[in-house]
């Protein structure tokens, strides 16, 4: 269940938010930028808007591709699994505001104490539509893949951005079910490896989105790979300065 919060303000995903934070953290979030539609990276966005509903005069805003939106809309807020909290409590004054994204047009969030947040999509390679995130604050940027399989262009920028401070990127599957990998297009630690052979950057790799029931054997395969760079395991809970 993937979420991450940058600056109390940003949410990045929503598949935990609701679980992670109390209500008073959760009334903060101003901003939720969504991936991709897969539930794991979505599950909790419609509890978290009517958990903050009615505190703010301002709207939350959704980010996402086109793409993405229109299965958020049509999915999470279609007024049979949840209300359309883009109409609640009028379309005038709503609880929640749906920004369409282009890829690889930057944008920036303003307001957050660590100063103005860039934003740029980045498309990449998993079953349904999805863009990893270059994130600038200040003169650090920090690139999240999002769940993918072998891609090419986020590594391309990656190594085009002379401030980058981190990458964050997934390994889902252990090497026996490679072919599970390949098909759902995620990573297992031998696509992990020649994934990372395209980053010329010397930063520091977060891994996000190792599978629940294959921690161990994750964790041994990564610990026993020659990966072109080390890699650290995101710790849940804890909180990153970069
Ligand atoms: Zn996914
Ligand atoms: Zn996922």
């Amino acid at each position: 269940m993937t979420s991450f919060l940058i600056d109390d303000l940003v949410a990045v995903d929503a598949g935990a938010i609701t679980r992670a934070l109390t209500i008073a953290e959760q009334r903060e979030i101003r901003h939720v930028l969504i991936t991709h539609t897969h539930m794991d990276h979505t599950a909790s966005l419609p509890f978290l808007i009517e958990n903050i509903f009615g505190v703010n005069t301002e709207p939350v805003s959704i980010y996402c591709t086109k793409r993405v939106l229109g299965a958020v809309r049509r999915h999470l807020f279609n007024n049979d699994t949840w209300p359309d909290f883009s109409r609640i409590p009028n379309s005038l004054y709503p609880s929640v505001r749906f920004q369409e994204i282009e890829p690889e047009t930057p944008f920036t969030i303003s307001g957050l104490p660590g100063g103005d947040l860039q934003v740029t999509a980045v498309p990449v390679n998993h079953i349904v539509p999805t863009t990893g995130l270059l994130l600038r604050q200040g003169s650090s940027s920090v690139i999240f893949t999002s769940d993918t399989g072998p891609t090419d262009r986020v590594w391309e920028i990656a190594n085009q951005t002379d401030d980058l401070a981190a990458l964050i990127t997934e390994c889902s599957f252990p090497n026996r079910l490679q072919e599970g990998a390949d098909v759902s297009l995620h990573l297992s630690p031998d696509t992990l490896a020649r994934e990372l052979a395209k980053l010329t950057r010397r930063v520091p790799v977060y891994l996000y989105h190792l599978k629940p029931p294959y921690l161990d054997e994750l964790r041994s395969e990564l610990a026993a790979a020659d990966l072109p760079h080390p890699v650290t395991e995101l710790e849940q809970g804890a909180t990153y300065d970069l």
